[in-house]
């Protein structure tokens, strides 16, 4: 079987979002602005990496990866009209994103590596499943290489989401599996990073680098956990998820046809 580090992502937070996402394969009832925002946000600083030049300005890599924002954010409007989105709606969000990329470019600790690597590919095998996705930046510097995954969302991790995410897990069973990293860490030390881009409304600026750790066992009971993923999926078991429904809408784009569908909390839908 063949999962995306999104999919386990999806499944794991509700098994049913998954199912209309990944085997029904709907589009979205609406999206989040936050979730435009984020993605645009991404791109902004991918990009200044991307084309990174030592003797280019400050100045002239904020407005760069300002300029890559807004082209990301009409790139996102025009492709995805079913979005129900349009510029207007995300103009509340725009000075907290602006911030974030401004603060991110002007940080000296984000361009101390020798090279960066932006939206890294990475697949490998492990126990017959067959994993991959996207690592947002490896930065190598001489003696290590630090894998960061970065957020732009409101609120700062929790320990436990730190230590037991299967999506660093991911990642870091990527870096001792996966022949493409294996061969661009090329037997460096590995560090994981959650980075939590702050704006100008935190009283702290500047952003927030997480340390992030998977030891021998914690990544044995990932690939247990992961490998229990696939089987409920290759069972066509997609129950809804526990919580309550008021809190589907920060997050899930498929509230309305959930709703509408009869089958309470844990019932298996019948799709065959
Ligand atoms: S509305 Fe809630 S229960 Fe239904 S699919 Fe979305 S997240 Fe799952």
């Amino acid at each position: 079987m063949e999962l995306t580090a999104t999919q386990v992502n999806d499944f794991l937070t509700c098994p049913r979002m998954y199912w209309y996402a990944h085997v029904l394969e709907l589009p979205l009832e609406f999206a989040r602005p936050e979730m435009v925002v984020g993605k645009a946000i991404h791109a902004a600083i991918a990009s200044v990496h991307d084309d990174f030049e030592k003797s280019v300005d400050q100045s002239d890599l904020i407005q760069s990866g300002i300029d890559t924002y807004f082209k990301s954010i009409d790139d996102q409007l025009n492709e995805h009209p079913e979005f129900g989105l349009d510029i207007f709606d995300l103009k509340p969000f725009e000075p907290k994103a602006l911030s974030m990329i401004t603060l991110y470019l002007q940080d000296l600790r984000n361009f101390q590596a020798n090279k960066v690597l932006t939206e890294v590919h990475f697949s490998f095998e492990i126990d017959g499943l067959l994993l991959s996705g996207y690592i947002d930046q490896l930065r190598f510097h001489p003696s290590r290489v630090d894998l960061i995954e970065i957020k732009t969302g409101k609120f700062p991790p929790f320990d436990a989401f730190l230590a037991m995410s299967p999506q660093f897990s991911i990642y870091r069973l990527a870096v001792e599996h996966s022949p493409e990293i294996k061969e661009m860490v090329g037997g460096r030390k590995i560090a994981i990073f959650h980075l939590q881009l702050r704006d100008y409304l935190k009283r702290r600026p500047g952003d927030v680098y997480y340390p992030v750790f998977r030891d021998k066992l914690s990544l044995k009971n990932a690939v247990n956990e992961l490998k229990q993923v696939a089987e409920l999926i290759e069972h066509n078991l997609f129950p809804r998820r526990v919580l309550p429904f008021s809190s589907c809408k920060s997050f899930c784009g498929y509230v309305n046809r959930c709703l509408s569908e009869f089958g309470g909390i844990g019932r298996v839908p019948n799709i065959f």
